[in-house]
C-alpha cells in the first residue's frame, strides 16, 4: 500500500528536497531524521513559538528529551496544534517542569523491585525486562520519563545476558514482557538473538513485546521483522494507541502485518487530560482497534510521575468512561481500567459497581441501562473443600507440588487450606501491644 499524503510529502521535502516516498517509508531514514530540537520542529512543521515560551521549552528539553519521528509529526494539525492530541503527546510542554507533591521519579518503584539491572520482578510468575532505553518518539506522558532517553544508550549484550541469566535462574517465571524504551529499537538481529535466548529457557511459556512502533513509526514493522518474530511463537504484542487520530493507513498496515503474522495483539491506552479524556473518543478508539484486530487490554490511570500533573484526570473520569463502554459496546472492545499502585503494588482494576445488594439467596445487580435485577443463588451447592492436595479432590486436575505458588493476599484469606483470618499491616499498634 502506498501512503504519501501532502503533509508527509511537504515534511519530507523540508528534510531533504530530494526525499522520496521510499525514504519516508524506511524506518531507518525516519530514525535518522527524528526531530530532536525545537528549531527542527518549527522548520519541519512550520509551527512557531513566541520567544519566551521557546526558552522555557528549551529548559524542559534539558530535563526530558524530545524525539518525534517525521511520520508521527505529520499527523499534527498545524491550524489547531495546541489542542492536537498528537502534538500534546509528543511535543514538550512547560508544565512538565512543575513537580507536585506526591509525584515521584520512579512512581511504581520499578527500581526497588529490580533484582538485576533491567529486570523488574514484581509479580510471582512474570517479569518486565527493559531491553532498550530509547524510543523513536518520547511520549510526554511517559511513566519512565526520567530514565528513558536519558543517556540514549541501548543496554549492551552483557547487561541483557545478566537479565537472561536471572530469568533462567527463576523457574517460576513463565511470562517475560519485553519493554523499555521500545524493544523494537533493537536491530532485527539483536531481537532474533534476544528472543532465541529467552525462548530457549524451558520454564518460559510466553513472551510479550510492548511497543509503540505501530503508532509512531509503523514502517518499523517490516516483512523481515515479522519473519524474525514468527520464529518465536507464542509471542504476544501490545501496542499503545491513545487517540483514534493515530489509526492512520500506515498504522493499519503495520497492524495487518502483525495480525497476519499470527501474533495476538493488545493495546494499552493511557487516560490523558486534553488528549482522550472523553467517553466518545475512547469508544471510537476501541472500535477502530478491534476493527484492526487489536484487543483493548488496559486503560491506565496516568501515573504519579514527575511533571505529569497537567495530564492527570480524576479517577472518576476513567470510571465514567468504563460506564460508557461496558454493555454499550462489544465486550472484547472494553479494556480493563487500572491504577498502577504508587510504590509498586502493581495494577489495580477499577470499575463502576454492578452489585447493589446481597442476601443469602439473592444477588441484586444493575445493568448498563439502569435496569435492576435479581439473581437467585443455587438452593444447594456443595463446595469442594480444598486442602491443597489435588489427590483428595474429585475435580480432574493434578497440580504438581512444584507448580504450586504459595497463596497470598485475599486469595489466601479465602482459601480453605489456610488458617489465617486476617491480613494485618506491619507495625499495627494494637498488635504490637499484644506482643508486649
Ligand atoms: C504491567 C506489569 C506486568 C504485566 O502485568 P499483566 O497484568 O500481566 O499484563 C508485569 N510486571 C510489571 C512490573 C508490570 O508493571
Amino acid at each position: 500500500m502506498v501512503i504519501f499524503n501532502d503533509t508527509q510529502q511537504a515534511l519530507a521535502s523540508r528534510i531533504n528536497s530530494k526525499s522520496t516516498i521510499s525514504n519516508w517509508q524506511d524506518w531507518k531514514w525516519q530514525l535518522k531524521n527524528t526531530i530532536r530540537t525545537i528549531g527542527q520542529f518549527s522548520k519541519l512543521t512550520g509551527i512557531k513559538f513566541p520567544d519566551e515560551e521557546r526558552s522555557q521549552l528549551k529548559s524542559t528539553l534539558d530535563k526530558f528529551p524530545l524525539a518525534i519521528t517525521p511520520s508521527y509529526a505529520s499527523l499534527i494539525s498545524k491550524e489547531n496544534f495546541r489542542n492536537d492530541p498528537v502534538f500534546r503527546q509528543s511535543f514538550a510542554n512547560v508544565n512538565e517542569l512543575i513537580v507536585r507533591n506526591n509525584e515521584l521519579e520512579d512512581p511504581l518503584s520499578e527500581e526497588k523491585d529490580s533484582p538485576v539491572e533491567g529486570i523488574t520482578h514484581r509479580y510471582p510468575d512474570r517479569v518486565l525486562f527493559h531491553v532498550s532505553n530509547i524510543c523513536s518518539m518520547y511520549c510526554r506522558h511517559c511513566t519512565r520519563k526520567r530514565k528513558v532517553g536519558d543517556i540514549d544508550f541501548i543496554p549492551g549484550s552483557e547487561q541483557l545476558i545478566k537479565g537472561i541469566e536471572y530469568i533462567r535462574s527463576k523457574p517460576q517465571i513463565r511470562d517475560v514482557l519485553l519493554s523499555g524504551g521500545d524493544p523494537l529499537m533493537l536491530s532485527d538481529s539483536q531481537i532474533d538473538w534476544l528472543l532465541s535466548e529467552i525462548t530457549a529457557i524451558p520454564h518460559v511459556e510466553i513472551v510479550r513485546i510492548g511497543t509503540r512502533m505501530p503508532v509512531v513509526l509503523p514502517y518499523r514493522i517490516t516483512d523481515e521483522l515479522i519473519a524474525v518474530l514468527k520464529k518465536y511463537q507464542p509471542l504476544w504484542i501490545n501496542t499503545h494507541f491513545n487517540h483514534p487520530r493515530e489509526m492512520t493507513a500506515s498504522a493499519k498496515e503495520a497492524l495487518r502485518k502483525l495480525a497476519d503474522g499470527g501474533f495476538p495483539l493488545g493495546n494499552q491506552t493511557v487516560l490523558l487530560a486534553g488528549v482522550n479524556d472523553c467517553p466518545r473518543i475512547i469508544k471510537k478508539l476501541v472500535h477502530s482497534l478491534v476493527q484492526n484486530r487489536v484487543r483493548p487490554y488496559y486503560l491506565y490511570q496516568c501515573d504519579l510521575s514527575e511533571g505529569l500533573s497537567h495530564f492527570r484526570t480524576p479517577v472518576g473520569k476513567g470510571i465514567e468512561i468504563m460506564e460508557s463502554l461496558i454493555g454499550h459496546t462489544t465486550g472484547f472492545a472494553v479494556p480493563t481500567y487500572v491504577i498502577d499502585a504508587p510504590g509498586g503494588g502493581g495494577k489495580i482494576p477499577v470499575m463502576p459497581n454492578y452489585i447493589i445488594s446481597w442476601s443469602t439467596h439473592k444477588v441484586i445487580l444493575r445493568n448498563y441501562e439502569g435496569v435492576i435485577t435479581s439473581y437467585q443463588e443455587p438452593d444447594r451447592y456443595e463446595n469442594n473443600f480444598c486442602n491443597g492436595n489435588c489427590e483428595d479432590c474429585s475435580l480432574e486436575l493434578n497440580v504438581q507440588e512444584s507448580d504450586e505458588i504459595e497463596s497470598i493476599g485475599i486469595e489466601k484469606l479465602l482459601s480453605d487450606a489456610n488458617d489465617s483470618i486476617s491480613l494485618i499491616p506491619e507495625n499495627n499498634e494494637r498488635y504490637n501491644r499484644r506482643e508486649e
